[in-house]
């Protein structure tokens, strides 16, 4: 009885035994595999955390790019503003010069008018100073000095014998207004 209560008991020991050993491989196994889990979670999370690592980077880049552009296109809009600043105030000169240009234009044309009435009024005053020559002229052709004498109707030229007596001078017509007549001797 007490040597087949041993042998139970130890084959109910071995029983035991083997099922914690099978525990124990299956607890092995199952931490086996969590490791396998955790170190694969890991990796996938280290993958992600790369993949994340490198859009970051990307829309680094990207972002990088993007402020160059906006940098260039900014330096291009001060490049514009500049030539349209350039183009304004060459514009204005021109616009400036325009302005002078007609201004001298105007001015010429006055100098012109004012040169041309001048002309017109001066020559007209020669034409008048002319007829007035004309005139004076004509009607000095018409008279000249003759002489009369205190007594006598007549007048004569400066040489003739009538004037011993008295020479008095006298224009023509001045004579012949006062009734005076031509010496017949003399002519005058
Ligand atoms: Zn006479």
């Amino acid at each position: 009885m007490a040597l087949s209560d041993s042998d139970s008991q130890i084959t109910k020991l071995n029983n035991d035994i083997s099922s914690l050993s099978a525990q124990i491989e299956e607890l092995n196994n199952e931490n086996e595999e969590l490791k396998n889990k955790v170190n694969n979670g890991s990796q996938e999370e280290k993958k992600e955390i790369e993949e994340l690592k490198k859009s970051i980077s990307d829309k680094d880049a990207h972002i990088k790019s993007i402020e160059e552009q906006v940098n260039k296109l900014t330096s291009e809009k001060s490049e514009l503003e500049k030539q349209i600043t350039d183009l304004n105030s060459q514009k204005q000169s021109l616009e400036k010069q325009v302005t002078d240009l007609s201004a001298a234009k105007q001015s010429a044309a006055q100098q012109a008018a004012s040169t041309a009435s001048t002309q017109t009024s001066k020559t007209a005053t020669a034409f008048q100073s002319k007829k007035t020559v004309r005139s004076e002229s004509s009607s000095q052709s018409n008279s000249y000095t003759v002489y009369i004498t205190n007594t006598g109707e007549k007048y004569h030229s400066g040489g003739c014998s009538y004037l011993r007596k008295s020479k008095n001078a006298i224009d023509k017509n001045s004579a012949i207004a006062r009734g005076y007549t031509p010496c017949s001797r003399c002519n005058p």
